[in-house]
């Protein structure tokens, strides 16, 4: 039978995303999901949304979610993007700060698995820098990298592993003559973002999503800080593809989000403190744990191979995630979850270890 698709859908290697099964009740610890629930203020948001508004298009620019966010962070509505997904943006930095013909991007070996899938989808050559024995990230071996801009997850994934602020300013000082952008999807757990050295950076795009420490990865909402010209390149690249990527329930329900700090602030000390009992509980399990400032661990058991854990624990009823990947196969990652789900967890690793 004829093939209609291009050749470039049919040799694409797409992301694959954490699984969604149904065969039976799982808990949950494999996407990195918040196991609190959104703010009441967001929550309030959605009911009072005024549903009969869907008749018509949403602000194609997410004005008021621009200046909800921008006050949030301190910066101006001009220094912020909004997009489908902080996925959507990373991936619109693409068109917008790489050529095809240009000297690419350049990112960790091990980080966020999307990076080099957007790189090939839009055609830009890419380069990896291996992370250290520790699996700790040399910025000087990024800074050497002859490319077009860089890319940092921070902190970053699968490692949990974060970098403090003042290193990452002395990155993009150094590197002010070309485009750094650091995701920060699991800042919320760390507290060292970089988004005000926007003010100060003209090379300098944060992105940030309302994924994980905002509790809304169903909502689909992502958003960059940087300087008004970067802004203004990530604008022009959405206008060529989809002028309208945040929908009026989404823009409502975040703005609510976003001004909500003192809700977050509180949910997401509790993740941060059920790690910590989770990282000690790991290792008196047999694991190592990478130090982790994001919502997630990173662990290795001494004796048990990755897939071993993974599957171990799937049979279990509980889902963490795994990669068949060379230097991190012997690795799960696991979501920390509400206190009862780690609980589970824990529970669940003692029995397959007796
Ligand atoms: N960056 C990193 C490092 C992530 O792990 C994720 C979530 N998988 C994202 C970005 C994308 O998050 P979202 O599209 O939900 O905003």
């Amino acid at each position: 039978m004829k093939n209609f698709l291009s050749e470039r859908a049919q040799s694409m290697a797409p992301y694959t995303a954490g699984e969604q099964p149904k065969d039976r009740r799982y808990v949950k610890l494999n996407t990195n999901e918040n196991p609190y629930p959104p703010s009441p203020k967001a929550v309030q948001a959605l009911h009072a949304f005024d549903a009969e508004t869907l008749k018509l298009y949403p602000a194609p620019d997410s004005a008021d979610l621009c200046a909800a966010i921008a006050a949030a962070e301190g910066v101006e509505p001009q220094n912020v993007f909004c997009g489908n997904g902080s996925d959507e943006i990373l991936a619109l930095c693409l068109p917008a700060f790489f050529d095809e013909t240009g000297a690419g991007a350049a990112f960790a070996d091990i980080t966020y698995s999307f990076y080099p899938v957007f790189c090939r989808f839009f055609g830009v050559p890419y380069a990896q820098v291996a992370l250290e024995e520790d699996f700790t990230l040399d910025l000087h071996k990024l800074t050497a990298m002859p490319a077009q801009g860089l890319i940092v997850a921070n902190p970053n994934a699968p490692t949990g592993i974060g970098i403090p602020l003042a290193e990452m300013e002395n990155f993009v000082r150094e590197n002010s003559g070309r485009v750094v952008i650091i995701d920060e999807a699991y800042m919320p757990f760390y507290d060292q973002s970089a988004a005000l050295l926007t003010k100060k950076y003209k090379n300098l795009l944060v992105v940030k999503t309302f994924s994980k420490g905002y509790s809304l990865a169903g909502m689909r909402c992502g958003y960059a800080v940087g300087d008004a010209a970067l802004i203004e390149g990530l604008c022009r690249c959405k206008d060529c593809f989809n002028s309208y990527p945040v929908d009026r329930v989404c823009q409502a329900v975040c703005a609510a989000a976003v001004s909500d700090a003192a809700y977050y602030a509180e949910m997401n000390a509790l993740v941060v403190s059920e790690r910590a009992r989770v990282s000690e509980e790991l290792q008196k399990r047999g694991f190592s744990v990478l130090p982790s400032s994001s919502n997630f661990v990173f662990a290795r058991h001494g004796r048990l191979a990755g897939r071993e854990v993974y599957e171990g624990l799937r049979a279990r009823g509980v889902l963490v995630r795994w990669f068949n990947k060379p230097r991190i196969e012997n690795f799960v990652r696991i979501t920390i979850g509400s206190a009862e789900e780690n609980t589970a967890l824990l529970a669940a690793l003692s029995e397959m270890l007796r």
